[in-house]
């Protein structure tokens, strides 16, 4: 039995040191994954979010730029999977545009991008210039998210983590080691759970008697 427990906990001391040292390999819900009802975290902005009862109109999500308005037809309707859906939406428009504006810069070329809800991974580079992404990263600030594109093209160069790789990814992400401690700092936010529900008292305050 002790054996056992020492592999084990060998097993957990590597993994914590792995998630130290691969921030973007080892995405995980983490311990602290704290969830703000009410709010969506969008492009590394916490944005308030109102739910809607709209039985006329079609169901939908308006962004203001800091505010989503997300409109549901009827009670049963759930405001969360509708939030998720345009979140991964989003993320693949977003993911598909960037990549290829930094491929062009980086001089690379990719096969095919697949956004994904991945749990333990942010990105993925195939041998087959495959990459993969989570559409959490449409959560995250705009330089974590190029650095995760810049990561995952520099593959393309280099299929490891040597010196030679850093050196590709530090010409055209200065800053990737602080964007790494941001992966390594903000895993709960990205992986929080949205927490939305329409209240009715918000809409239609009822008449007091
Ligand atoms: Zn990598």
């Amino acid at each position: 039995m002790a054996d056992t427990d020492s592999v084990v906990s060998d097993v957990k001391l590597f993994i914590e040191r792995l998630k130290k040292e691969m921030p973007e390999v080892f995405g995980g819900p983490g311990e602290n994954a704290e969830t703000e009802s009410g709010k969506v975290l969008f492009q590394g902005k916490l944005c308030n979010a109102h739910v809607h009862l709209t039985p006329d109109q079609e169901e939908g999500i308006d962004f203001t730029g800091d505010t989503f308005n997300i409109y549901l037809q009827t009670q049963e309707a759930d405001p969360n999977a509708l939030m998720e859906k345009w979140l991964h939406d989003k993320a693949a428009e977003v993911l598909k545009a960037k990549t290829a504006e930094w491929a062009a810069k980086m001089g690379v070329e990719y096969n095919n991008i697949v956004i994904k809800d991945q749990q333990t991974l942010w990105a993925s580079c195939s041998a087959k210039k495959n990459i993969n992404y989570t559409y959490r990263i449409i959560k995250m600030p705009e330089a974590i998210r190029d650095y995760l594109i810049v990561h995952e093209l520099a593959h393309l160069v280099h299929m490891n983590h040597g010196a030679q790789y850093w050196q590709l990814v530090g010409q055209y992400c200065p800053d990737y080691k602080a964007h790494r401690r941001w992966l390594n700092e903000n895993r709960g936010a990205v992986f929080a759970k949205l927490d939305l529900k329409y209240t009715p008292e918000n809409e239609d305050a009822t008449p007091a008697n």
